[in-house]
């Protein structure tokens, strides 16, 4: 520590007698265990297209089913791999899984763009535009196939490298969507500059949208923002039709939601029914 320079005094925590840290090493260590074994796997939740009510995309959601602990949730264990530098590995596995399948999906006549989510530390990281770029030509998939998904946070933290890293990928053609819209405690200003091409609106905002007359006019206000910016825009966290509904007649785009469907793994996906997602 002391070779780091660094001067912020160590005293408040204690490693060693922190109650939870015999129980985070271990899940770490089991994660990078599952990384190194492939017991990762991804779900998609699909994405409806509200014009014309097709399912055009998906969401890659990393699901982890621990021999004994059962299906742990991301929440359980992405920012603890964020904290202890494994989430790079993590990401890089995520774009890696997500792109291979939804270049199985083109090769079959499925064509799904997919969405990987990044996490604030991989805007960190210089080479993410080269790698994104040999992985897709790799797997012969169109750039504009591909959506990074980071949130207002991500570019926060590290404005220099994120906005290099994000401008390379934008100009890959890979999409880019800000996620959870709206709960961020970040101003607009970085919406000028960076090259986002999504807004997709927290799900806080749209369970209630049925009943919620605020609720709409804070959708309807994010819907016409992003639409002024030259930006899609997605809602997240559909639960009833009230909500769809709602969405369609603002004139958002995707919606997104249990109401359409939940995350899939992709063999449920190859034959969900496409047509009947659009709940005509
Ligand atoms: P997110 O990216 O905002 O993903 C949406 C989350 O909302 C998912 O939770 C999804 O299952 C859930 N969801 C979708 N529709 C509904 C709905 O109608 N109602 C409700 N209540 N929830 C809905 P999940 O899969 O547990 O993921 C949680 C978060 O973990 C994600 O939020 C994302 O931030 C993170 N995450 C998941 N997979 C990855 C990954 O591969 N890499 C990184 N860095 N983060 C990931
Ligand atoms: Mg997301
Ligand atoms: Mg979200
Ligand atoms: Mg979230």
């Amino acid at each position: 520590f002391a070779a780091t320079g660094s001067t912020r005094p160590l005293a408040f925590y204690d490693a060693a007698t922190d109650p939870h840290r015999t129980e985070r090493l271990s899940l770490m260590g089991e994660l990078r265990e599952a990384l190194d074994h492939d017991r990762l796997v991804l779900h998609y939740q699909p994405k409806l297209a509200l014009a014309s009510r097709r399912v055009d995309g998906v969401e890659a959601l990393v699901r982890w089913h621990h021999p004994r602990r059962g299906m742990v949730p991301p929440q359980d264990f992405i920012g603890m791999a964020e904290d202890t530098g494994n989430i790079q590995r993590l990401t890089r596995w995520a774009l890696a899984a997500g792109i291979a399948q939804a270049s199985r999906w083109h090769a079959r006549g499925l064509e799904l763009k997919v969405a990987v989510n990044l996490s604030a530390r991989d805007l960190g990281e210089a080479e993410l535009p080269l790698r994104i770029g040999r992985l897709l030509s790799i797997h012969g998939l169109p750039p504009g196939q591909l959506t990074v998904e980071i949130t207002e946070r991500a570019v926060i933290g590290e404005p220099e490298t994120a906005m290099r890293v994000l401008k390379g990928l934008a100009d890959l053609g890979v999409g880019i969507a800000v996620d959870d819209f709206g709960v961020g405690q970040s101003a607009f200003a970085y919406l000028r500059h960076l090259p986002v091409s999504e807004l997709k609106i927290d799900q806080t905002f749209v369970r209630h949208l049925a009943r919620d007359a605020n609720d709409q006019t804070i959708v309807r206000s994010i819907v016409e923002l992003g639409h002024r910016l030259g930006f899609q825009v997605t809602a997240e966290g559909v639960e009833d039709r009230g909500a769809l509904e709602q969405l369609a007649a603002i004139g958002c785009d995707h919606a997104q939601g249990f109401f359409i469907a939940r995350p899939l793994p992709a063999a449920e996906l190859a034959g969900f029914s496409f047509e009947r997602a659009g709940i005509a």
